[in-house]
């Protein structure tokens, strides 16, 4: 996709900051973060949602956003995370281009997120 600026960052056509990478999809730190730490697993490949992206990738999305995760966690000591994928404009998806937001927490950081 010509104008996609997850793409762009897969191409590194935009520069970011690398957390990992897997064969499908690449880690790397949010440029706005809402938290310290706050991260975003891409898809290598343009899928504009989470529903597009076959389901043959699921298990590697899990094993990248866990390993992710881990990394994540340690650097910055958080004490939980969220996970958290926005599909669709009505639901706070900006970028149409799947990704999972990982989301570092600490006691009292004053993020407020509710289900
Ligand atoms: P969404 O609201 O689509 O689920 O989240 C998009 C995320 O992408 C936001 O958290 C936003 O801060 C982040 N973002 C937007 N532009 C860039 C960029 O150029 N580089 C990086 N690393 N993150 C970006
Ligand atoms: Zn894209």
């Amino acid at each position: 996709m010509d104008d996609c600026i997850f793409c762009k960052i897969v191409a590194g056509e935009i520069p970011s900051e690398k957390v990992l990478e897997s064969e499908n999809f690449i880690v790397v730190k949010d440029a706005f973060p809402k938290l310290n730490g706050h991260s975003l697993v891409i898809s290598k490949k343009h899928y504009d949602s989470f529903l597009d992206m076959p389901s043959e990738l699921y298990e590697e999305l899990l094993k990248t956003s866990k390993e992710a995760t881990l990394k994540i966690v340690k650097e910055v000591g958080a004490e939980g995370f969220n996970l958290v994928v926005n599909n669709g404009r009505v639901a706070g998806q900006i970028v149409p281009h799947v990704h999972w937001h990982i989301l570092p927490r600490k006691k009292d950081d004053g993020f407020e997120f509710g289900v």
